[in-house]
């Protein structure tokens, strides 16, 4: 039998699992100097002057707004086609999250879309880099009225960059990166605000950490230190931990060479795709170097085929692919309805056909050969 093929793993060599190991035995796994270093390394990568890093990508979003003074009322601008932290960070605020179309080509929402849906009471925007592409962020800044925020939602984007080749994460916009499990820089949980203003990250810091001032907190940090910190507003547990940090130091590293196993995998995909003697739409500029390839999205013929999308997926699973549909859009679920129940045309196509083949830098060439052998023949209905 062949190893199940997951839609994303993480990637792991010896030198993540013997930093692991040094952290485990210095006696502090807590948030300490590893979360620094990383921060300092992400700050250095991203070329901005602040990266707070927190428990996860939810996390993020969600201080991200607290901290901009989204409240409740205001209005959260974000697509209905991604994960649902995009718009529950705007709902834990009592905020609303207002859904908006995406681009049929790029799978982002775009400075038309959003402009569609501002009003008095849009406090920020959420635009998501799906799949690792970066959304057009200067466009949808033009758009935006003065007094609101954009946030990026860039879970799938570590490694992504804009047109003009700098990192997404760069923009000096609350930028939000998810460190989870099956994400291109993995820690296992974990998540970063990348950002330029000082004050706001004094906040983020404040925030997640039970509303302790950073000061407090390196005393607090600092084991010859006897004075007790002192709380100075309302903040959570929401601290990322050293046991991660010293992951993602070594993952940051090797962000290169994890792009490049990626980009292997999606160029053979391509290659393949494009020989097929049916139309597979394949996401925009998959292949281009700013593209991180988070995800591997394709829309299928349906009028070619004898099967719907999901019998589709579902057979690739019976065949040991992990396959998968990205996503269910948000306001097509009966829990969102409730909240924004719009119509989002774009969306809705793109529902009906999309799916993800796997990706990750744990796949080899022999496994994405398996792949496409199984979806010829599942196009072909063969199988
Ligand atoms: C994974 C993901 C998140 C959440 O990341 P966590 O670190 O798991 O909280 C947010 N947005 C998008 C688009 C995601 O894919």
């Amino acid at each position: 039998m062949r190893d199940y093929i997951p839609f994303g793993k993480p990637n792991f060599s010896e030198e993540e699992i013997q930093e692991v190991t040094r952290v485990l035995k210095s006696g502090w796994i807590g948030m300490g100097s590893e979360t620094i270093s990383f921060e300092n390394e992400l700050k250095d990568y991203f070329d901005v002057s602040n990266v707070v890093c927190v428990n996860s990508c939810t996390s993020a979003l969600y201080l991200s707004l607290l901290a901009l003074g989204v409240k409740s009322g205001d209005e959260v601008i974000c697509p209905s086609y991604t994960w649902c932290s995009t718009a529950n960070a705007a709902l834990y605020l009592g905020a609303k999250p207002v859904f908006c179309d995406i681009d049929p080509n790029s799978y982002c929402i775009t400075p038309e879309s959003v402009s569609d849906k501002i009003t008095d009471k849009t406090k920020a925007v959420i635009p998501v880099h799906m799949g690792g592409i970066a959304a057009d962020i200067d466009g949808i800044s033009e758009v935006m009225p003065k007094k609101c925020h954009i946030i990026e939602d860039a879970a799938h984007a570590i490694g992504s960059k804009f047109p003009n080749d700098l990192p997404v994460g760069s923009s000096g916009n609350l930028t939000c990166f998810s460190f989870y499990a099956n994400k291109n820089l993995s820690t296992g949980e974990g998540g970063a605000i990348a950002l330029n203003d000082n004050k706001i990250a004094e906040k983020l810091r404040s925030f997640r950490l039970h509303g302790l001032s950073s000061d407090a907190w390196n005393r607090f940090i600092d084991p010859k230190s006897k004075i007790v910190p002192e709380i100075h507003e309302l903040g959570f547990k929401m601290n990322y931990t050293d046991l991660n940090a010293s992951i993602g130091r070594v993952q940051l590293r090797r962000l290169g060479e994890l792009f490049n196993r990626r980009a292997e995998i999606a160029d053979y995909y391509v290659d393949i795709i494009q020989k097929l003697p049916y139309h597979v739409k394949i996401q925009k500029n998959i292949l281009s170097p700013g593209h991180a390839k988070h995800l591997f999205l394709i829309e299928l013929p349906l009028d070619d085929i004898e099967i719907t999308r999901d019998e589709f997926v579902l057979k690739m699973r019976d065949f040991g692919i992990g396959a998968s549909i990205h996503y269910l859009p948000l306001h097509m679920m009966d829990y969102y309805k409730g909240i924004d129940n719009c119509k989002l045309v774009k969306t809705e196509n793109l529902y009906e056909r999309v799916m993800t083949l796997p990706i990750s830098a744990s796949m080899t060439i022999k496994d994405a050969e398996y792949v496409m052998e199984v979806f010829s023949k599942i196009m072909e209905g063969t199988i």
